[in-house]
């Protein structure tokens, strides 16, 4: 839980930094995190486990999510 809080409160602050400086806010509302920061799963907004980035740098699910898009995905494929 405290991750998820810190998720939340780093794209909070980034989008206060990018006030306060004076620039225009991206085009995309997803904070890009820092350099060794949690990246949050599009989905369920849990940190992606860093081991889960090593093996799949641009993942944007968590292990959860990605499993059960699988499924879903299988799940479609079989009533081809
Ligand atoms: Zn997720």
């Amino acid at each position: 839980m405290t991750d998820l809080i810190d998720c939340a409160q780093q794209a909070e602050q980034e989008r206060l930094a990018r006030l306060l400086a004076g620039r225009p806010a991206p085009p995309a509302p997803r904070a890009k995190p820092a350099d060794g920061a949690p990246l949050c799963c599009e989905q369920c907004a849990d940190p992606i486990a860093p081991a889960r980035l090593r093996v799949h740098p641009g993942a944007r699910l968590c292990i959860e999510c990605q499993q059960r898009a699988e499924r879903q995905a299988a799940i479609f494929a079989g009533h081809r």
